[in-house]
């Protein structure tokens, strides 16, 4: 090509079988090497007509284009991030991270045929709950157990099967909306059930539940009320009386005890929540609780109780609809068998051993990576080791924090929020995405949650050069 003369479009071929484009095809398939080619084609042929005197970009640069288009394209849309929000159980960072062993539990049973609903020893195998509903059974004082999708689809088929077209009566301060789209009167409509609400906001006495009984009444429901507390001139009705109630009437007690965890968090230093071996004790015929909480395990809601309302449960059609699959099955399973072991939790169950990290161990990982982190936003904020207090999360004892420690930024200059929020921004741009929170305007990075501190110092490196990752 002689000086001065205007580079032609390569054609889509003559790209294609460059060596560049043949390396393409090659890395990425032929489909996604052709679809990259024409439309960096298309994109060069747009610009080179609204803007007449522009030159044909070279081949070398438009491959690259290429390949930056299929690589923006395979980006995975879920990846991992580094959770420094100080939220342990983040809803909408996926809740509870699972013990080594129920990743390879759930691993295996995913990538090979598995004896879910077969019974292969003549133990009695052919129901798929029947793999979990030991377990549950030893760790909840519980006759029989059944496990669904989430905590959410436990209230729903509990509901369905034990109380459509009937009433279920409820406290009016156990209302509760769980973040998002749960919130019990709706779930009670969806279900087909009738709400029938008692007693005022701050105090239910057992004479409103007597009193609201009636031939359409099918249950008295008692809902955790996890994520706020009442306080002041309160008054509800204890457990065991209410349980007395119902059984009076012969009516079944519906426990919703949201978090539910299988060991006494005093134990761990931790406050004391409401446990599923307490709630039938306490006289509930059935109860429900989040897998993924405060037990640590997959995704899913176990229901607990009465072996002839179980089954009931069982047998309604819903439950098809709301079961588990064999991965998450085989993960819980797992999970289980650890609470076999309560010592040994603290270790092995991922959110116990974050939610009883002390928090000298954590203000010491703070001062390790302060100068990594001080030497990525230099220039841009000042870096210096904070107390602050973690949350456990996911509506679980909303009131209560432990104490924690991490990294407190303080953006340069005077608009101090919107450089904070810059800030944070700038931490959620690296290749594993940092999550802070901002406070007060600066972004604090709480390490509890902090266990690939090598894999998190790695990528700080990327933040000082503030234009474009290398
Ligand atoms: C969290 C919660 C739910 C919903 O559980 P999911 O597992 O998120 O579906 C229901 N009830 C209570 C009281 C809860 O705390």
């Amino acid at each position: 090509m002689k000086k001065g003369e205007r580079a032609s479009l390569p054609s889509v071929d003559r790209l294609l079988s460059s060596a560049g484009g043949r390396r393409l095809a090659e890395l990425h398939g032929h489909t996604l090497a052709v679809e990259a080619v024409r439309e960096v084609l298309a994109g060069q042929r747009a610009r080179l007509a609204a803007e007449p005197g522009a030159q044909c970009a070279d081949e070398a640069t438009l491959l690259a284009a290429c390949a930056d288009s299929i690589e923006a394209q395979l980006r995975p849309s879920l990846r991992p991030v580094f959770n420094l929000s100080g939220t342990v159980l983040h809803t909408n960072l996926g809740r509870a991270l699972l013990p080594d062993a129920a990743i390879a539990a759930a691993a295996a049973a995913m990538g090979r045929p598995v004896n879910l609903e077969y019974d292969v020893d003549g133990a009695a195998r052919g129901e798929r709950d029947s793999h979990v509903e030991g377990w549950l059974k030893r760790l909840t004082g519980a006759e029989a157990a059944v496990a669904v999708n989430n905590n959410a689809a436990a209230v729903y088929l509990v509901l369905h099967a034990l109380a459509r077209r009937k009433e279920v009566i409820v406290s009016r301060g156990e209302l509760v909306e769980i973040g998002g789209s749960f919130r019990i009167p709706d779930i009670m409509a969806s279900a087909g059930c009738k709400l029938r609400e008692v007693g005022t906001t701050n105090r239910t006495h057992a004479k409103d539940f007597e009193g609201a009984i009636g031939k359409d009444t099918a249950a008295i429901m008692k809902v955790h009320t996890s994520n706020y507390t009442v306080q002041g001139f309160t008054a509800t009705v204890p457990e065991q009386h209410l349980a007395a109630i119902a059984r009076k009437h012969g009516l079944p007690l519906i426990n919703d005890l949201g978090s539910g965890t299988l060991v006494n968090l005093e134990d761990f230093g931790l406050p004391h929540e409401p446990t599923p071996r307490e709630a039938i004790a306490n006289g509930a015929d059935i109860v429900s609780f989040s897998g993924d909480k405060l037990l640590g395990g997959p995704q899913c809601g176990l229901i607990v109780g009465r072996a002839d309302l179980v089954a009931k449960i069982r047998k309604n059609p819903m439950k098809r609809a709301l079961r588990l699959d064999k991965s998450r099955l085989a993960a819980l399973e797992v999970v289980l068998r650890l609470y076999a072991s309560p010592e040994r939790l603290a270790r092995e169950v991922p959110t116990l051993r974050l939610l009883t990290r002390p928090q000298a161990e954590i203000r010491a990982l703070a001062e390790r990576v302060l100068p990594a982190i001080a030497k990525a936003v230099d220039g841009r904020a000042a870096a210096r080791v904070v107390d602050c207090a973690s949350q456990i999360g996911s509506g679980a004892l909303p009131v209560d924090t432990l104490p924690s420690a991490g990294i407190a930024l303080a953006p340069h200059g005077k608009r101090k929020s919107g450089a904070a929020d810059a800030l944070a921004a700038l931490f959620r741009a690296l290749p594993v995405p940092v999550i802070g929170r901002i406070n007060e305007g600066e972004l604090v990075l709480d390490l509890r949650c902090l266990e690939d501190e090598a894999g998190f110092v790695a990528q700080l490196a990327r933040l000082a050069a503030p234009t474009r990752a290398p």
